[in-house]
């Protein structure tokens, strides 16, 4: 019989806990098990994504001994000839250039919190620079900058389980049943209790088929139309005026930002009908208890902060937080994308959202590490292109779980300026595309091979355990992080992960109670939880203190912006990338899993509407040319009534159809988030 190892799932941040059959050292299967968030489910990736640990070899092999490139060819070495040399070379690089010449990531997938915590302890008090963030800058970026504005915590206010028991669930831009198939069965569930549903989405998504009301408004105008929520709301009065005298700030001034944004007035600009625009708040404003949640539909436009705060203003104006089954749920894609923001894995924060250029929390930091630690923000991710080839100013780049290559835009302006860099460390579990711009490759241990914790996208920290052990020379992440610090000459050693949690929750009072004691005692913490004696927090702003300065709510409207290129007469169409049920991010564990290959095993498709496949005489399956101003794709079309005239999707996960050759990478001004929603393009038939 095999063995049953408690886990929990890698594919997405619903954080479903499950059990690793183990047999003769080997995974052989999964089974669901009673975790918060799941309560005995799972979806098809979590039942079939074990198979990479087996390294079936399907689309590309396990990492299995640490390479250099030496005479531009990569050579396998042993682990102390990789970590000696890539010391010297990092050292060199930072005595000739200076610390802030280096770039490190974070990573959002298998490594785990307490390697994330690792990197970025050595980012800043190793090499001495506060230049190290991760991927949830081309995702989750505004819902941080834009909630910790708004509410004072850039994270789901609600837990997951609570959507269930919503009477009202406001989904925008946000297609659970593709990116987060758990939590699309609690919105089916919310819906078999009663709950009405209400879609905003320019595409037709499963729970816009199931939603009481789906409002098809154009890519790039979520701002206008939650300006024009918000003029509902506050001009038929249906707004909670006690709630928002006692426990908001900015009602003027938002007035005055929405006065012009009528529901007749954004029509125009979105497309959504006046009488749809009135009669969505209408619903939203009376329900007893409403949830909004929402996913890159809000967060990948280069307006997306400030719609962040805008639907945060929607939550604060009708008193919709602060109590049970209510919120505001940005819907974490990858499976650990909050637990890197957690651990700091940012530019500015340290671990537990403690700002970097705080003199108090800077000289607490240096007097656990015993280093001086940098006194400026550090770079952010997606700056990273424009800062090589434009500005000269990165020399090296610590690539840490992340293949940016095929995830992040623009992939070809990333690959000049990756090849561009005096040094490049790769450290990941599969040869990917950003490891072929590597000098030094160094393997690591996958999920199911170490031990650790994972935060789900709702503040759930939960243990991952090692199941079996790891095939080839590989090490778990923190060690190999620990070992280059050490060669660099600060020494740094660890013997297990509890030793690094307990040190990380010792400098971050939102999380010094969540011990690992306590993850097995109940299941899981969600933070904060201050205290060993606390239980965690379900839910935010009991009692309505909003962890913002003043400790009120702030309201938020402004000018809605178009996105940045539009479409012309070269490039008539809209590209949006998206995502597909049955593989994760950048399809190197999902694609080497024989099950879920059968789901779905064929580069990537482009979406079209029935009109332009008329148009352009294009048939429901044909190999079209994919074009915009950055490059040059092939993929197969599929004609969809799901999509609108004009607009187009391609999912990001293929390389061969990679879309991110297409995008662009306009930045939001605050968060640094490229619009990967919105890139004009052509089709043609070839
Ligand atoms: Fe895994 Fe997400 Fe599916 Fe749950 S919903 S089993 S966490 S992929």
């Amino acid at each position: 019989m095999a063995d049953k190892v408690l886990t929990v799932c890698p594919y997405c941040g619903s954080g479903c806990q499950l059990h690793l059959l183990v047999d003769k050292g080997q995974v052989i299967g999964a089974e669901p098990a009673n975790g918060r968030t799941n309560e005995g489910t799972l979806c098809l990736k979590g039942h079939y994504g074990w198979d990479f640990l087996n390294d079936p070899q399907i689309l590309t092999a396990r990492l299995r001994k640490p390479m250099i490139r030496k005479n531009g060819v990569m050579e396998e070495v042993e682990w102390n000839e990789a970590i000696q040399y890539t010391a010297e070379r990092l050292s060199a690089i930072k005595e000739k250039y200076g610390p802030d010449s280096i770039m490190g990531t974070g990573s959002a997938r298998g490594p785990g919190n307490e390697a994330n915590y690792v990197m970025q302890k050595f980012m800043r008090a190793v090499i001495g620079t506060n230049n190290i963030d991760h991927c949830a800058r081309v995702c989750h970026g505004p819902s941080v900058a834009g909630l910790t504005y708004s509410l004072g915590d850039g994270a789901m206010s609600n837990s997951i389980p609570e959507i269930e028991h919503s009477d009202l669930l406001f989904v925008f831009g946000y297609n659970a049943p593709e990116t987060h198939p758990i939590v699309a069965r609690r919105i089916v569930a919310a819906k078999q209790r009663g709950a009405k549903i209400i879609v905003c989405d320019p595409r037709m998504t499963e729970t816009g088929r199931i939603a009481d009301m789906w409002l098809p408004l154009k890519g790039g105008s979520n701002m206008a139309l939650v300006n024009a929520f918000g003029h509902v709301l506050v001009h038929e009065g249906l707004y909670d005026k006690r709630y928002v005298e006692a426990n908001t700030e900015g009602f003027a001034e938002y007035v005055e930002n929405i006065k012009k944004y009528t529901p007749e007035y954004a029509e125009g600009i979105t497309g959504v009908k006046a009488a749809d625009i009135r009669a969505a708040m209408r619903e939203y404003a009376k329900a007893p208890t409403a949830t909004i949640l929402y996913g890159m539909g809000v967060c990948q436009f280069s307006q997306a902060v400030d719609v962040v705060k805008g639907l945060a203003s929607l939550a604060l104006l009708t008193g919709n937080l602060g109590k049970p089954n209510v919120g505001i749920g940005p819907v974490r894609g990858q499976n650990n994308v909050q637990g890197s923001c957690d651990m700091g894995a940012l530019p500015n924060v340290y671990p537990g959202y403690q700002d970097v250029i705080d003199t108090a929390v800077r000289k607490k930091f240096e007097k656990a590490w015993g280093v001086e630690l940098p006194r400026k923000k550090g770079y952010s991710l997606t700056e990273v292109p424009h800062l090589i080839l434009k500005e000269n100013k990165l020399k090296a780049y610590y690539i840490f779980g992340e293949d940016p290559v095929q995830s992040d835009p623009n992939a070809a302006e990333l690959r000049e300026a990756l090849e561009k860099l005096e040094f490049v460390v790769v450290q990941d579990i599969f040869m990917n595309k950003t490891a072929l711009h590597a000098d030094v490759i160094l393997p690591s241990t996958a999920w199911g091979e170490h031990d650790g914790v994972y935060s789900s996208a709702d503040r759930g920290f939960q243990r991952i355990r090692k199941a079996v052990e790891p095939q080839g020379d590989v090490k778990p992440d923190w060690a190999i992080i620990s070992e280059v610090a050490t060669a660099m000459g600060y020494p740094m050693s660890y013997a297990n992960t509890e030793e690094i949690w307990d040190e990380m929750r010792s400098l971050s009072p939102l999380f010094a109670g969540a011990s690992y004691q306590k993850m097995e005692e109940q299941g899981g913490v969600q933070w904060p939880c201050p205290t060993e004696d606390h239980p965690g927090t379900p839910y935010l702003y009991k009692g309505n203190q909003f962890s913002t300065p003043s400790g009120k709510g702030r309201l938020f409207a402004c000018e809605w912006r178009p996105p940045q290129e539009q479409p012309d007469v070269q490039f008539p169409l809209v590209l949006s990338t998206v995502r597909e049920v049955g593989h994760y991010s950048v399809r190197t564990m999902t694609g080497n899993c024989r099950a879920l290959r059968q789901l779905s095993d064929e580069p990537g498709f482009i979406q079209i509407s029935p009109e332009d496949g008329a148009d352009l005489n294009i048939l429901d399956g044909e190999i079209v040319a994919i074009s915009s101003r950055r490059g040059r794709i092939m993929a197969r079309a599929q004609i969809s009534d799901r999509v609108q005239k004009g607009a187009t999707y391609m999912t990001y996960h293929w390389w061969v159809g990679a879309c991110n050759e297409l995008t662009a990478d306009f930045l939001d001004p605050v968060s640094k988030t490229p619009e990967l929603k919105y890139c004009a393009i052509r089709l043609e038939r070839i």
